[in-house]
């Protein structure tokens, strides 16, 4: 029979993320909302520790632990997918700005995890990774990207070219994972992932964004001249293979989605908690025995966001189960993002409302949460792209014919 409880064997973990959240982020949570750009320096307290939960197998509180396990065993696994999404879904009732900003468990640790080689994971290993994809002209169409990549036979050096934008913790990771193009000619097959050092002196940051929510995460815009990287720093295989190249870099998003899902739904969460305690406190109070048509429409109403935010959080355990166990999960990594990101920002412009002018004022952090929770329905594939995903593949369709 499917169980729907979280496994026993996270609790430890889920206990320490939650723990972290209450006593780290929440604290901080305003302060660096309000002092965007600044860095939040309490967070390297915390990377010997995300790092020891890292190193014992579990997960952690970032994207790092996310890498397949292709042992072969058999039966039901809950592994670093699952646990990483239950402890990110705590940090991020802490703060997702600052879960974000965790030392060494950017978007682009995923990437090496997802598709490195096993002597690349080992050269990377500690490092905090960024993810540039983004351009200019380019965004929820990544095969459009027109950075390049040409191969220098003299120096067994790659020398990348083009403007990567909105690059999360791109000032503060050591290392930015670029994607690029051997050959435009060559379409979405030519697409490859390289990781840059941050230090490289080919790729200069020259703007950092002033944005509308998570604000303690820093988004940086880079521009790649001539930027040489290793050979070796290639991730996955240099060979145009029309039929699985593009698809590789693409399994990347497999994993990160669920972690984005996983981000709605702590803040989704936090919103509702607060709520309850603020209707609470003046007299409206769910009874979970009762039809929601017989009692009050606000405790009617947090029923409904309740219900939404279970099938969010369902969802996203689902996708990340599935990547546990090395089942294709495009489809339910898609359809956790797109429930989560829709419902993170339901619940909480709606728990805005419900607690009206306790909800829009900065004295709480109802509004922030508002503001922040508007992202994760927008990067690693907005809420239309997730759809289009979807039909693709209910419908069996290509990204040809369904564009
Ligand atoms: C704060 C922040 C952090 C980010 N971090 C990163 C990062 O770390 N790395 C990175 O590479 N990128 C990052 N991004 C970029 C993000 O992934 C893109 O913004 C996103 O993919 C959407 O691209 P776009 O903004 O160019 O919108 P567009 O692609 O121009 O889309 C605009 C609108 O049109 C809709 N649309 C587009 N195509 C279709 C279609 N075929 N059918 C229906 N509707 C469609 C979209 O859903 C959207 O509503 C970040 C963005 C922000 C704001």
């Amino acid at each position: 029979m499917i169980n729907l409880e979280s496994p026993k064997k996270f609790k430890p973990l889920i206990n320490q993320a939650h723990q972290v959240a209450e006593e780290v982020l929440r604290p901080n949570s305003r302060k660096y909302d309000l002092a965007e750009h600044a860095y939040p320096k309490e967070l390297d307290m915390l990377a010997a520790l995300i790092d020891g939960l890292n190193d014992s197998g579990n997960g952690g509180a970032g994207a790092t632990g996310v890498r397949r396990d292709e042992s072969k065993s058999e039966g039901n696994r809950n592994g670093t997918n699952l646990s990483t999404v239950l402890s990110i879904i705590e940090t991020c009732w802490g703060d997702v700005g600052l879960t974000l900003t965790m030392p060494r468990q950017g978007l682009g640790n995923s990437a090496i995890a997802s598709v490195a080689s096993d002597e690349q994971h080992e050269r990377f290993d500690g490092k905090w990774a960024a993810m540039a994809i983004t351009e200019p002209d380019v965004g929820s169409d990544a095969s459009a990207i027109k950075t390049t990549a040409v191969y220098d036979e003299k120096t067994d050096e790659y020398v990348l070219n083009g403007t990567k934008i909105f690059v999360t913790s791109g000032e503060r990771a050591d290392l930015v994972v670029v994607w690029a193009s051997l050959d435009l000619s060559k379409g979405r097959a030519a697409i490859k992932s390289f990781v840059v050092e941050r230090s490289n002196p080919g790729m200069k940051l020259i703007r950092l964004e002033h944005k509308l929510g998570i604000r303690a995460s820093d988004t940086a815009q880079f521009v790649l001249e001539d930027c040489r990287v290793p050979a070796a720093d290639l991730l996955g295989t240099p060979e145009i293979d029309a039929k699985k190249s593009f698809a590789g870099a693409m399994q990347t998003f497999d994993n990160t989605r669920p972690l984005v899902a996983a981000m709605a739904v702590g803040v989704a969460k936090a919103a509702l908690d607060l709520t309850r305690e603020k209707l609470a406190e003046v007299g409206v109070e769910v009874d979970y025995d009762r039809p929601a048509a017989v009692q009050t429409s606000a405790a009617a109403t947090l029923l409904e966001l309740e219900s939404d935010y279970e099938a969010a959080l369902l969802l996203t355990m689902q996708a990340a189960w599935m990547a546990d166990n090395r089942r294709p999960n495009s489809l339910q990594a898609s359809l956790a993002k797109a429930k989560a990101g829709r419902t993170g920002t339901d619940v909480a412009l709606r728990c805005v409302e419900l607690c009206g002018s306790v909800g829009y004022s900065e004295g709480d952090l109802l509004e922030k949460w508002a503001r922040d929770a508007k992202i994760l329905d927008i990067f690693e594939g907005t809420q239309q792209i997730q759809l289009l995903i979807i039909a693709r593949q209910l419908l069996k369709k290509s990204s040809a014919d369904l564009k």
